[in-house]
């Protein structure tokens, strides 16, 4: 009997995908990484996932877990050889439980995002992972990440996000960590372990997931700014006057803005004359657990006084929710509006807030010193320190030239960051994008620690190999 009739044997003829059926999951969101799989394999419950493991690793085939297949760094990717399955999670998408009183809720890892945000809702509850890909990346993937978005400034990454994992590990037992304790000290955390790991030490089948009270009321605004500096000192006022109520602060270059309204019409940049073209903008969010007077009236006042000291030149504030969702949805489709500028270089960059204006300045300064006219399209969550500082070709080149220079690019500007205090992923985790790059920048000690994780948790190297850790 084949490889594949074994597999078939334990998922059933149409949970195992091969030739065409397999194809879009070989190859990652950016279209970036192609890789070749035994199977595409799509286990409906976490039996049946430690199944499959167990399978894979009497028989050493390498595994590839899968999500939403939205990351940005190749991680779900297999690589070309054809030898490993990868192991779709899709299937295992139910909501387990909901606990209002303790506010948590247990929930499958292939549960999209999204509908995990709406079983929150249908309880009067928040669960406030947000990402511009939340209609199609899954639990299990956010926690593979540890990923962030747009409300980490109030409510932490994924990591803060959860209380207990289920996992199948890379020798098929199954743990059952669901426990949805807030205070638990019994010894090694192996649930922060195994949160960011990125598929690299076993495959999350389920989460136990804290839930919040909703909101009362949301103000939204989008503020024109001169600068970066500027940009720092609204965000240091915003968390003074707003406190844990600080929900929201993203930075946007102007020519992002350009390149959405450039690529979707029917929106626009709701601003008017010399504010319409300002070289940086930012969406700033207030959570209020009062009421929509008590809102309007701190935002305001906060607002107001950035205006009168001279940091924010222009400011339009929704007045309702559609106007809240508008300005939201124009920071939302940046990354996708990106294609307006060709194909880009992208860094996902952490850099202490206080940094970020000479960061930016310097780095960008550098690059237009050894690649003169690249276009820098930056934009991001400053409010925690990150940015999404991607790198264009601009006028002088053509994107093949563009990406000839690329590991220079990214060189610079990595060294750079890691000059000002920085991580070279902030958000979106290493994968094959940034394995190998790794070194260079991380302590030498704590790489050394990662690798002894790996090879007792995982000592056949099967799962999701060539991922973070060079092999
Ligand atoms: P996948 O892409 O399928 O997998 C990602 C990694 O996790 C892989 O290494 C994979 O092997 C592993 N994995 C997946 N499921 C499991 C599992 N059950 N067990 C073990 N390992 C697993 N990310 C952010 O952090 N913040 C953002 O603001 C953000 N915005 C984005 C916007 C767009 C338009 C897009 C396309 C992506 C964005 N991302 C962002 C990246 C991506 O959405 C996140 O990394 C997301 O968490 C990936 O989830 P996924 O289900 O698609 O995972």
């Amino acid at each position: 009997m084949s490889r594949v009739d074994e597999l078939v044997q334990l998922l059933g003829q149409q949970y195992v995908l091969t030739g065409e059926e397999a194809q879009p999951y070989i190859v990652d969101w950016r279209g970036r990484y192609r890789g070749n799989a035994l199977a595409v394999v799509k286990p409906g419950s976490t039996d049946e996932v430690a199944q499959v493991v167990r399978w894979c690793a009497a028989n050493k085939v390498p595994m590839v877990p899968q999500g939403g297949n939205t990351g940005l760094c190749g991680g779900a990717t297999p690589d070309s050889s054809g030898q490993a399955v990868v192991l779709s999670l899709t299937r295992l998408n139910r909501v387990r439980s909901v606990d209002t009183e303790n506010d948590t809720m247990v929930v499958e890892a292939g549960c999209v995002l999204q509908s995990v945000q709406q079983a929150a809702r249908d309880v009067q509850r928040l669960f406030p992972l947000s990402l511009a890909a939340e209609g199609s990346c899954t639990v299990g993937g956010n926690l593979a990440t540890n990923a962030g978005g747009t409300q980490v400034l109030r409510y932490g990454n994924t990591r803060d996000l959860v209380l207990g994992v289920e996992v199948v590990t890379a020798q098929g037992e199954i743990w059952n960590g669901l426990r949805g304790l807030r205070k638990d000290n019994t010894g090694y955390d192996l649930r922060n372990l195994y949160i960011g790991s990125e598929g690299t030490l076993g495959i999350i089948t389920a989460a136990t997931l804290k839930l919040y009270p909703m909101p009362v009321a949301q103000c939204t605004a989008l503020l024109a700014l001169e600068s970066i500096e500027d940009a720092v000192s609204v965000l240091s006022a915003a968390r003074n006057g707003f406190g844990a109520a600080l929900t929201g602060f993203e930075l946007i270059a102007g020519n992002c803005l350009q390149g959405v309204v450039e690529c979707y019409p029917q929106q626009r940049i709701p601003f008017e004359g010399d504010a319409a073209r300002m070289p940086w903008y930012a969406l700033l969010e207030l959570s209020d657990s009062e009421s929509a007077d008590h809102a309007r009236e701190r935002f305001e006042a906060v607002v107001g006084a950035a205006i009168e000291a001279g940091l924010v030149q222009d400011a339009v504030i929704a007045e309702n929710i559609t106007q809240s969702k508008a300005l939201w949805h124009l920071r939302e489709s940046i990354p996708l509006a990106e294609k307006a500028f060709g194909k880009s270089i992208k860094h996902d960059v952490s850099i202490p807030v206080s940094r970020m204006a000479d960061f930016v300045q310097t780095t960008n300064a550098a690059l237009q010193a050894n690649f003169p006219g690249i276009q820098h399209v930056i934009f991001g969550h400053l409010g925690d320190g990150n940015l999404h500082y991607n790198v264009a070709k601009g006028q002088a080149r053509t994107e093949e030239e563009l990406l000839a220079q690329q590991d220079a690019v990214y060189q610079l500007v990595h060294d750079s960051v890691h000059e000002f205090g920085g991580s070279i992923s902030a958000e979106h985790g290493v994968g094959q994008l940034k394995r190998d790059a790794l070194p260079r920048y991380k302590d030498p000690v704590e790489l050394a620690l990662m690798r002894r994780i790996k090879q007792v948790l995982d000592p056949d190297g099967l799962m999701n190999p060539g991922k973070m850790l060079v092999p």
